[in-house]
């Protein structure tokens, strides 16, 4: 039997309804409205797309939002003190640096100049920190909307064995981290593991986030799992792929996420969900 497929679009959809709701009722009972500013640095083809996508969103959902747009040769003070002007303003509730930045800027010194409580990226180590030892604070956007989708979807984790293929601190890290304080029994892989493709298939839950065209097989995945998909490649020939095989593999699990269309549109829905979680924390501060 197909596999039924976790519909990214229309469950950030949902995400975005719930923000654009709690925002509104925010900006009435506290007088000031939940912003987002956005610091590119370069001329990134798909950075400027992530971008205007990101302030388009923030717009659409009731909250300010506004670009800071820095030239490629700009230096790292610069961008350290375009942070420290956005920390210091009680207007601006939420930095978010584009990555990647120059190589001639030092991207961890850049994440942690941001306020803890302003990094909506969640890529701060006190924010890192806290996700480890289960507080979760502001929390990375893509394996966050990983969960929010395996929630909205009525897919519970406790007891169920996960495994994440990749371990970057932007995805896998993250992942691991949520499904395990959420009581899966959390196996993370990664370019050295052993007999992968064994390992993945005694999993229930298959986190793909490795930016490998349609490395994952069939034959890696358990009858009836639920797969996740986080994977965006683009083909030589222009066509956006993910990590999995998508029709050998919706052929055998139970859940499927599409690339696009399915991790994606979470990303940005749990940036704007950050961004009010963030204005929400400031106002406690
Ligand atoms: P990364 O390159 O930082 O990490 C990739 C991970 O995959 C590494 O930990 C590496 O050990 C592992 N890996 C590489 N080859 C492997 C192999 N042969 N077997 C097992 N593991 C292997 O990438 P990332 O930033 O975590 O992103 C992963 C993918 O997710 C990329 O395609 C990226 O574009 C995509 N992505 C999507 C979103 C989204 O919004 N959907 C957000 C972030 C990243």
């Amino acid at each position: 039997m197909a596999a039924q497929i976790l519909d990214g679009k229309e469950i950030a959809g949902k995400l975005g309804e719930q923000v654009r709701a709690e925002v509104k009722a925010f900006t009435a009972k506290h007088g000031v409205t939940p912003m987002l500013t956005v610091v590119i640095v370069g001329e990134d083809p798909a950075s400027k797309v992530y971008v205007a996508s990101k302030h388009k969103t923030c717009v659409e959902l009731g909250m300010k939002s506004e670009v800071v747009r820095l030239s490629e040769t700009a230096t790292e003070e610069e961008l350290l003190a375009v942070i420290d002007r956005l920390n210091a303003d009680p207007l601006n509730h939420g930095i978010l640096v584009q990555l990647p930045v120059p190589k001639h800027i030092d991207s961890e010194k850049v994440l942690e100049r941001i306020r803890p409580d302003k990094d909506v990226d969640g890529f701060h180590p006190v924010n890192v920190g806290k996700l480890s030892i289960g507080k979760e604070h502001l929390v990375p956007c893509t394996p966050y909307g990983v969960i929010k989708m395996l929630e909205i979807s009525g897919i519970s984790v406790a007891g169920k064995n996960a495994v994440v293929i990749g371990r970057s601190n932007i995805v896998g890290k993250p992942m691991a981290a949520l499904l395990l304080s959420r009581s899966a029994t959390v196996t993370v892989t990664h370019s050295k593991t052993k007999d992968l493709a064994s390992v993945c298939a005694q999993a229930d839950i298959l986190v793909a986030a490795i930016g490998k065209p349609e490395f994952v097989t069939k034959d890696m995945i358990k009858p009836g799992a639920v797969v996740i998909d986080v994977g965006i490649n683009r083909l030589p020939t222009g066509k956006l792929v993910g990590d999995v095989k998508f029709d050998e593999a919706s052929e055998v699990a139970g859940y499927i996420t599409p690339v696009p269309g399915g991790v994606g549109p979470l990303t940005i829905a749990m940036l704007m969900y950050n961004t009010l979680r963030a204005a929400e924390l400031q106002l406690q501060n």
